[in-house]
């Protein structure tokens, strides 16, 4: 039997004149992710996968297709003649493996080629007969059936499938401008990350290292991330700065309670000039309000105060569960767990300042330019 992928877009069939802007990127995506051992075209908000030869491997490509942001659901169909014989021969073959082990089911049946000559309601009642004779230990239940059958009769051939999957949900990457993500080694920035790119957002990140303090080995973890996060977010352009000498200007010349808020302001300036340079249009953060000391409402605010950018904060009304949730499910989770530490938690002091303010920092930072 011949297979083809179906994607079906979501939210993005909405869009209005956007839409061919949606559609060409998708398709660009997919070609990109999957390569070229696959036809890809798209009609009626559906782009359709196809195989090229026998060397093409089906499987691969579902599995890959699953993680682009933009679709919302997806199924392997099989290809058929358009016409009624077929639809009933290749619907026998392909549910003979699972029919049998189903109570009830419903065929839904969808005719977008009005030349057919039989109408959806037809196809649906024929084609159910069909079944229960072959499945004897079927039913029809049309409310709440245990299984659909899908029969699709579109404009070259007529396509079968049972479930669909949902797909990555969201808005093709690269429709939504660029973004700076500031990714540390930890669990919540690359959520963040993936959170941003579903809505459509190209990344680039960076990382700030902290050599000697930190290991060579705490940088190899962000790159994992990084590739783990390429998955789903496309290309990743990744940078690393060196921020040893500021972190210990820091930690030698001003208060210490105050050393991660500084830190983190340091960080959004040199974040800027990156976002600057690279084109980005806004910084994101893995921050969430009132994890720990340096996320509290004054801390943010003394860091956003030198931000030049909108800062992005997706995970900021989300509780640690659910952001450890969602790096189980895109496998950062397991990556970010590995225990080499991150620059924080070597200068990171006992009693930091829940509290901050501008003034001081601003204050603490003159101390700085001191010798
Ligand atoms: P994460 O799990 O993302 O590390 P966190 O809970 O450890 O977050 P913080 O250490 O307060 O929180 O960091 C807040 C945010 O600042 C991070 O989510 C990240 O966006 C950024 N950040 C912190 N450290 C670094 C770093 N070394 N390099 C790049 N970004 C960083
Ligand atoms: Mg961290």
């Amino acid at each position: 039997m011949k297979y083809v992928i179906l994607a079906k877009y979501g939210e993005m069939a909405l869009k209005g004149l956007n839409r061919f802007r949606f559609e060409n990127q998708l398709v660009k995506t997919i070609r990109e992710r999957i390569g070229t051992g696959f036809g890809i075209r798209h009609m009626q908000s559906t782009i359709y996968i196809e195989p090229r030869n026998e060397n093409a491997d089906i499987d691969f490509a579902f599995e890959k297709v699953k993680t682009i942001f933009g679709i919302a659901s997806i199924c392997k169909a099989v290809v058929c003649e358009k016409n009624f014989d077929d639809v009933c021969a290749k619907s026998l073959e392909y549910f003979a493996d699972i029919l049998p082990y189903k109570t009830t089911f419903k065929v839904f049946a969808k005719r977008a080629d009005k030349r057919f000559p039989m109408t959806s309601p037809e196809i649906g009642r024929e084609l159910g007969h069909v079944l229960l004779e072959k499945f004897p230990n079927l039913s029809v239940n049309c409310d709440s059936p245990q299984y659909e059958v899908h029969v699709d009769i579109r404009d070259t051939n007529a396509y079968i499938y049972g479930e669909k999957l949902n797909g990555a949900g969201g808005l093709p990457v690269g429709t939504g401008g660029k973004a700076l993500l500031l990714l540390s080694g930890g669990i919540d920035s690359p959520v963040a990350g993936f959170l941003t790119a579903k809505r459509g957002v190209e990344i680039s990140a960076l990382y700030f290292e902290t050599p000697p303090y930190t290991s060579e080995r705490a940088k190899l973890k962000v790159e994992q991330l990084v590739e783990k996060l390429e998955n789903y977010c496309g290309k990743i352009e990744f940078f690393a700065e060196n921020i040893t000498r500021v972190s210990e200007d820091l930690k030698n010349k001003c208060p210490s309670e105050l050393f991660t808020v500084l830190l983190r302001r340091q960080m959004m300036k040199i974040a800027n000039e990156y976002a600057e340079k690279l084109g980005c249009m806004a910084i994101i953060t893995g921050e969430s309000l009132g994890q720990v000391a340096s996320q509290t409402l004054e801390a943010i605010n003394c860091t956003n105060a030198v931000a030049k950018f909108p800062v992005l904060r997706p995970l900021i009304g989300f509780d640690k569960r659910e952001i450890i949730a969602i790096s189980e499910k895109i496998g950062t989770f397991e990556i970010s767990s590995q225990p080499y530490e991150d620059c924080c938690t070597v200068f990171t002091p006992k009693h930091p300042s829940l509290r901050p303010n501008i003034a001081e920092c601003e204050k603490a930072e003159l101390l700085l330019a001191e010798l």
